[in-house]
Formats: structure tokens, C-alpha cells, sequence
């Protein structure tokens, strides 16, 4: 986050570079004087130049986790409201559906909409093999298709975004993101004109509760036997997907020592909980997993998707009826459940709170439940306790029915104390 004096908080930076592309003032060397570089902790974050700094507060004007904690009043019931139609359903191409991170909905609409020259082009994301993180506009629909999978890490989606825009003169582009990525878009437009008035952007956000540090990765090259580095494919190969390494082992995603990082918030980083969009209704389309028990029985894979937007609902109409995406309707209430009620309502009430907690920023008065207070505390107590044995590797040696039941009293707890 970066406040009015230009200063940046790191414990709230989603690393979206949003800022970056709003800067105006590159110097006569081309160099802009803000940038991102990784903090101690590992994570992208900006540093201004203060010698070539002109102070004219684009940087700030585009930086959205500024934006959300000043401007956020979302309660529960707000927040539901702004998810549009809902679905369930899944890619019609069933190799495409098998290797995709859910069921391939994103990148086959991604793929639709240059195919259909809706879009010159689609922003997306993908790790190369030296396991670097690489965001391109993608012109050609079967590579845009390449890019299906989960990459569980921080990912700068914005970084370079306005210049590579400029190279290839677009005008309207399709940009996949996480809620967060797609909020920093909007913001970034605000603040920077020739975007504002050039360039239009469709958007599909994932669903997002938290995404993951690098030592997230660690643990999984860890388990999986991996060599310090090696790339990691976080979800595909059917639904709920495995975790493998290109010639190693493989593992469902769902295996305990896994899922527990994510149940028990074990290395997700702290902007992650001051966030109020898990669902991503800033974007037209908002894409998840299908966590409700009656599509468990289709492997292949099944998402719970929602059109925010009248474009975002022409487009799965349009699709479904090309035969591209097989849709039925969906209840908005199904939807949130299988993201976890309580979790929802815990992500949109009191942000300032969540702030001062997870982003150690001085904040606010608001009042706040003390229910509340203690379910922050849990989490907290939590992350810390699975991030120990983790780093310990005393994880290594508990037995898998005990890590089970671990996790079952964990998610007990937290819907006890989110009531
Ligand atoms: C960090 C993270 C957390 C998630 N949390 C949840 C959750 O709590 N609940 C839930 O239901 N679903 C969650 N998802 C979404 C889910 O895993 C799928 O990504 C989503 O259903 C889309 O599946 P798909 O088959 O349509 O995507 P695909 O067709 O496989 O396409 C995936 C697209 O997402 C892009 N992408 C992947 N990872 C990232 C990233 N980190 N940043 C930016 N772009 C990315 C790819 O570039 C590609 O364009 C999460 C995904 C991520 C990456």
C-alpha cells in the first residue's frame, strides 16, 4: 500500500504493480522511478526513487489496497449482492477440462474471445521451466490455452503491462487475474490516462481465499521429492487435480500435508487477509472449484462460476450456445457456500480490523465483536502452529490419521468461533 506521503506499507502490498504502470515520470534513461524489488520476506513490493520522483501521486492513485481500506464499506450482505448469475459447468473440450486447473471455463473463454476477435489479445499468466513467473498478452487462442493451471505463488500480473500494451497497440484485451490483480486494474485505470481512454478490458478473476509464499513451494518440492527450484504443476490431470514435478512424483492436491497449509492458513501472506473480494465479483466472470459434495463425483472437473456484468453474462450465453461450455444455473447462496459461509463472512466484514491484525497498521475505530477478535486470534494461532511444524518438520512424522483429525477439530473450531 501506498499512503499520501508516498509511503509504502509491505504488509498490505498484493505486489499487483499497479503503481509501477501508473508512473508517468520515467527519467531521460528510461528508468522508472518506481519499481518493484523482493522484500526479506520474499515478496514483491514497490520502492520509489526519491532523486527522480516528481511526487505526482499516480502511484498512489492506483494502488488498490489504499483504495479498499479508505473506501471499503462491504458487509456480508453488500458483498452478496454483487455477485451476478451464477453457474455450474465446465469446458465442453474434455482434454482441455482433464489438464485445466478446475475445468478449463477461464482460458477456454480466453481462447473463444481472440478466436471470435472479441479481444486483440489476453493477459495471462504461466511459470516457465526455470520456474520464473511470465505474464504475456497472449494473441494466438491455442497458446492462451497453455496457460490453464494454478500457480500458488505471488504473481505481479500488472508488472510491464502498460508498455507491452504501447508495443502492441491493443485496444481491448482480456485480463485473467486474481481479485486482487483485477482490482489493481482498476485502480491503475483511473490513474493512468492513456489506458483510461485507449484500451478497454474485459476481466475473469479466480476465486481466491489466499494465495501462498515461496516457502509454500518449498514444502511441496519437499514432499514431492523435487529439486531445490523445480517447477511445481499445483493442480490439473482431473479435479481436484495433483501437485507433480515433470518426471518426479505426483500427489493429489487434496493430500493432508497439503491441504492443511491451506485449511490452516499456514504461509499465506498477510495482504491475503485484508482482503474483502474472496469471490472476485470486481471482475465480468469470477471462476472457481466446484467444493459443493453433490459435483464431487465428476473427476474431471466442475467449477461454480459467476457473469457480475451484463458483458461477462453475453459472453457464457454466447459461449454455451457455440457449444464451447456446457452451463446450468446456480444459486448465489450455493455459490458462497462452497467457498465456506462463515469464511465469506469473515473476508467481508471489518477490513480495518483485519488490517491492524494481519497488516500491523495503526488504524480506525470501529467496533468490533469480540467473536470476532478471538476468530482472528485462532487464525493467527494457527497459521503459526502448521507454519512451525512445517519449518520444524516435525510434520514429517506425525501420522496421517492424526494430521486428519487435526484438521477436522481445526475447521470445527473456526466454524465455532465465526458464528
Ligand atoms: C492462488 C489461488 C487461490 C485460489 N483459491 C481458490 C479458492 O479459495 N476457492 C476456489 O473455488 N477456487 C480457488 N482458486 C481458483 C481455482 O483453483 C481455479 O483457478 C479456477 O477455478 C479457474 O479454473 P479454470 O480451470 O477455469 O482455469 P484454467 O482454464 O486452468 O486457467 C487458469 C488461469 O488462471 C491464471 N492463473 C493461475 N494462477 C494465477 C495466479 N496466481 N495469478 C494470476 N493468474 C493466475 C492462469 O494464467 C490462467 O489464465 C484459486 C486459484 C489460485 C491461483
Amino acid at each position: 500500500m501506498i499512503d499520501k506521503d508516498l509511503k509504502i506499507y509491505d504488509s498490505v502490498c498484493t505486489g499487483c504493480s499497479a503503481c509501477t504502470e501508473a508512473c508517468a515520470f520515467p527519467d531521460d534513461n528510461g528508468i522508472n522511478p518506481i519499481q518493484l524489488i523482493k522484500n526479506e520476506a520474499g515478496l514483491a513490493v514497490p520502492r520509489i526513487d526519491s532523486d527522480i520522483c516528481t511526487s505526482c501521486m499516480a502511484c498512489y492513485k492506483a494502488c488498490p489496497t489504499e483504495d479498499k481500506i479508505f473506501n471499503n464499506d462491504v458487509t456480508f450482505e453488500s458483498y452478496r449482492e454483487k455477485l451476478g448469475e451464477c453457474y455450474f459447468g465446465y469446458s465442453l473440450d474434455n482434454d482441455h477440462r482433464f489438464e485445466a486447473a478446475t475445468a478449463g471455463i477461464s482460458t477456454e473463454i480466453a481462447a473463444y474471445l481472440r478466436e471470435t476477435n472479441q479481444v486483440d489479445g489476453v493477459v495471462s499468466s504461466y511459470q516457465n521451466d526455470a520456474n520464473e513467473i511470465i505474464t504475456e498478452i497472449f494473441t494466438d487462442s491455442q497458446e492462451v490455452r497453455k496457460t490453464r493451471g494454478s500457480i500458488y505463488r505471488q504473481v505481479s500480473l500488472l508488472n510491464g503491462l502498460a508498455e507491452k500494451i504501447e508495443q502492441g497497440n491493443h485496444k481491448k484485451l482480456l485480463v485473467i487475474g486474481l481479485p486482487c490483480h483485477i482490482e489493481g486494474l482498476k485502480t491503475l485505470q483511473t490513474a493512468n490516462k492513456h489506458l483510461r481512454k485507449n484500451v478497454e478490458f474485459i476481466t475473469i478473476a479466480l476465486f481466491c481465499k489466499q494465495t501462498k509464499t515461496e516457502e509454500f513451494s518449498d514444502f511441496e518440492r519437499r514432499l514431492l521429492q523435487a529439486k531445490p527450484n523445480q517447477k511445481i504443476n499445483y493442480r490439473g490431470k482431473g479435479w481436484a487435480g495433483v501437485t507433480s514435478v515433470e518426471g518426479g512424483r505426483s500427489l493429489p492436491s487434496t493430500n493432508i500435508k497439503f491441504s492443511l497449509n491451506w485449511g490452516g492458513f499456514a504461509f499465506t501472506p498477510d495482504y491475503c487477509f485484508t482482503c474483502s473480494d474472496p469471490i472476485g465479483v470486481v471482475a465480468d466472470i469470477s471462476v472457481g472449484d466446484a467444493w459443493l459434495r453433490k459435483y464431487y463425483a465428476d473427476k474431471t472437473g466442475s467449477s461454480l462460476f459467476a457473469a457480475n456484468s451484463e458483458t461477462g453474462k453475453k459472453i457464457i450465453e454466447e459461449m454455451a450456445t457455440a457449444k464451447k461450455i456446457y452451463i446450468e444455473k446456480e444459486s448465489v447462496d450455493n455459490i458462497i457456500a462452497s467457498q465456506n459461509t462463515n469464511y465469506i463472512k469473515f473476508k467481508t466484514s471489518y477490513v480495518n480490523e483485519r488490517r491492524v491484525a494481519f497488516g500491523d497498521l495503526d488504524a480506525h475505530s470501529e467496533k468490533v465483536p469480540q467473536s470476532y477478535k478471538r476468530l482472528i486470534k485462532w487464525i493467527k494461532f494457527n497459521k503459526w502452529l502448521y507454519e512451525t511444524m512445517v519449518r520444524t518438520k516435525i510434520v514429517d512424522f506425525v501420522p496421517e490419521l492424526v494430521l486428519k483429525v487435526y484438521g477436522r477439530v481445526g475447521g470445527k473450531i473456526f466454524g465455532i468461533l465465526s458464528k
